[in-house]
């Protein structure tokens, strides 16, 4: 059955099947809102997981730090460039 609904991020109307679930709130959108909602997914992943390390002073980091420091800082930028508070989504 057809069943137009908006997308909750650009509310562009779509066909409910084409919606699919924000890998962050239970928000329904879109296939290019999705589409950056899980590059957005991906790299807060990626930055929790060196944030973690870092914090727990992980040995596969021994003299590497700064470089992982460094990688962590351009992830929560390109967080930033998405528009989103990498502040926010890091806690
Ligand atoms: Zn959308």
């Amino acid at each position: 059955m057809e069943m137009p609904t908006p997308c909750s991020e650009c509310k562009e109307v779509v066909e409910l099947n084409d919606l699919r679930e924000s890998n962050f709130t239970k928000q329904m959108l879109c296939y290019d809102c999705y589409s950056t909602d899980s590059e957005l997914y991906d790299l807060v992943e990626e930055a929790k997981d060196i944030q973690r390390d870092l914090e727990g002073y992980a040995d596969h980091m021994k003299g590497n730090r700064g470089l992982w420091r460094a990688k962590l800082n351009l992830l929560r930028k390109q967080i930033n460039e998405l528009g989103e508070d990498a502040d926010d989504l890091l806690l």
